[in-house]
């Protein structure tokens, strides 16, 4: 599938960066094709059978050992380094799932499969790391240890009480024989330009907080308000003291606190005993995301008091935790990207983006990084947020994901593998 590669062209250290940024640019094309492919045939969490099998075969092509129906459709790859007596092993990961979704992207690879679609770039996530595992198969002479490719089934919408892929494959042993140093995995983003990367220590997606909530008042006639407490004026008042606590916050922290769904009442003529409300929190400040149960508390409590309701208060911090990346594992990877993309394409996230991923099950055990591909190009289509029915992805795109991959798996190991 891949132009082949002979063993006189291998480069020393210092033309790593030349090396990878050349091959990452001539397996682009292919990279695109295997994007093209998965993307018009989606498959959603835990059926994701025909791009696990592509995967395994690209993996095993590549000379690599291989593992599949890790965690149900999971499919593991191992590339062995023979660049010294290096024990250490580094890990990629890239999920595999679509989304339950009907895809309108109207293009050839639009998806054949009613019902699903790739909305989210997974189909890029797994493009990018099959290239990348192509170029560092080439490159086995300069991998001081091993490199871990980690296909992930059903990242998406993980139903309550059910395993996510991730939880399924860690269970399952992936993070076993070799167990990894640290992970590393990236989500494309069309905030950034197509070619850049950009990365943070610390929280890269905030995770969740939800909240439930339940305001008991009296119910009366509307015709004797007296007799009554107005759960539904209690709410509205809840409500918008919510909105004024998000107001007094630091501007340079990004916040979404909000109340998506309220229930109460009988009838017209009654005034309404019961209010039930739940709401999403996502906070990008972890000091004032620990403080948020307590600050939500008191004010729900004092606007109830207030008119003489009682309420019930469920808040789940950490519903969906944050994917935090390292200090240490950040610097070596920005100084790699500085090797092959350069500075300019190499960007500073101001501040974690209001989402969640499964990546967290890896980086509560693992050190590594969570990284975001700019995917926007002149093509409007690329501007489109993710689970937008016609998102898609710039050329640029490929030879910036293949190569940060590339790169980053030789230096990390170069740097960190002699001292976990
Ligand atoms: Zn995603």
């Amino acid at each position: 599938m891949y132009g082949c590669l002979t063993m006189t062209s291998l480069p020393t250290s210092e033309l790593l960066p030349d090396f990878i940024r050349r091959r990452a640019r001539e397996v682009a094309d292919t990279v695109r094709k295997i994007r093209e492919d998965l993307h018009a045939h989606p498959e959603i969490r835990f059926q994701e059978h025909r791009t696990a099998a592509l995967c395994a075969t690209e993996l095993h092509r590549l000379g690599m050992e291989v593992r599949t129906g890790v965690g149900g459709t999971g499919v593991i790859g191992i590339l062995r380094g023979n660049a010294g007596d290096n024990p250490a092993a580094v890990a990629f990961r890239a999920e595999m799932d679509a989304l339950p979704m009907d895809d309108e992207c109207g293009r050839p690879y639009q998806s054949v499969n009613p019902g699903a679609a790739h909305l989210c770039g997974h189909d890029g996530h797994v493009a990018a790391l099959l290239g990348a595992a192509q170029i560092l198969s080439e490159l086995r002479h300069a991998i001081r240890g091993s490199v871990k490719f980690l296909f992930e089934p059903a990242e998406e919408m993980t139903p309550a009480g059910e395993k996510s892929g991730a939880q399924a494959m860690i269970e399952d042993g992936a993070l076993q024989d070799p167990e990894p140093i640290a992970v590393f995995g990236s989500h494309f983003y069309p905030e950034w330009p197509a070619g850049s990367i950009a990365l943070r220590a610390g929280p890269a997606f905030t995770g969740n907080d939800t909240v439930r909530l339940t305001i008991t008042g009296q119910e009366s006639h509307v015709a004797a308000p007296h007799a009554g407490i107005d759960a539904i004026n209690v709410a509205g008042h809840v409500i918008t003291a919510l909105q004024g606590l998000a107001a007094g916050f630091n501007i340079e922290e990004a916040v979404t606190m909000h109340f998506s769904k309220i229930s109460g009442g009988r009838m017209p003529n009654l005034i309404a005993e019961r209010v039930d409300l739940e709401g999403t929190f996502r906070i990008s400040d972890e000091t004032l995301r620990n403080e948020m149960p307590d600050r939500f508390n008191a004010m729900v409590r004092g606007v109830c008091a207030a008119f003489g309701a009682k309420c019930e208060i469920d808040y789940r911090s950490r519903n969906l935790p944050p994917v935090i990346s390292t200090p240490r594992e950040v610097n070596i990877m920005r100084s790699a990207l500085h090797e092959t993309l350069g500075i300019d394409k190499t960007i500073e996230m101001r501040h974690p983006r209001l989402a969640a991923d499964t990546m967290f099950n890896w980086l509560n055990r693992k050190p590594g990084v969570f990284y975001m591909v700019g995917v926007a190009g002149e093509d409007p289509a690329t501007h489109y947020p993710s689970h937008h029915q016609r998102f898609d992805i710039a050329p640029e795109t490929w030879p910036a994901s293949v190569s940060a991959i590339a790169i980053t798996a030789i230096r990390y190991l170069e740097q960190a593998g002699s001292k976990p």
